[in-house]
């Protein structure tokens, strides 16, 4: 998508903190964290959200969520993390690409 920020992150076209590539994802820091460690795992098929899954993106998120046990120590978040995904402006997402929030290295709120 021409005009999405995290295409034009994945291809390199605007600048990030990439902590981890591979075929199917970066992993960047969030340009504005909301927690001690604050980092998006992003795949890099453009879809809008949660709900845009079909089998196929769904086994790649798979795919990018297990590599996520091999990854805590180089993300700095193997004492504990939360995933987040928002879905729709209602719920306070803002990038329409969709993306996954690790949030960790503090203590979270409960809900
Ligand atoms: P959302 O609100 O859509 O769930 O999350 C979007 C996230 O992307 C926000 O936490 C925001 O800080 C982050 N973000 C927006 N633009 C950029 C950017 O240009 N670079 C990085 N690294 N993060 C960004
Ligand atoms: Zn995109």
């Amino acid at each position: 998508m021409d005009d999405c920020i995290f295409c034009k992150i994945i291809k390199g076209e605007i600048p990030s903190e990439r902590l981890y590539e591979d075929e199917k994802m970066i992993v960047i820091r969030d340009i504005s964290p909301k927690a001690k460690v604050h980092i998006l795992m992003i795949p890099k098929e453009h879809y809008a959200d949660i709900t845009c899954l079909d089998e196929k993106r769904a086994a790649d998120l798979a795919e990018c969520l297990l590599k996520l046990n091999g990854l805590q120590e180089r993300l700095g978040i193997s004492k504990g993390f939360r995933l987040v995904v928002n879905r729709g402006a209602s719920a306070g997402q803002t990038v329409f690409h969709l993306h996954i929030h690790i949030l960790s290295g503090s203590k979270m709120p409960g809900f």
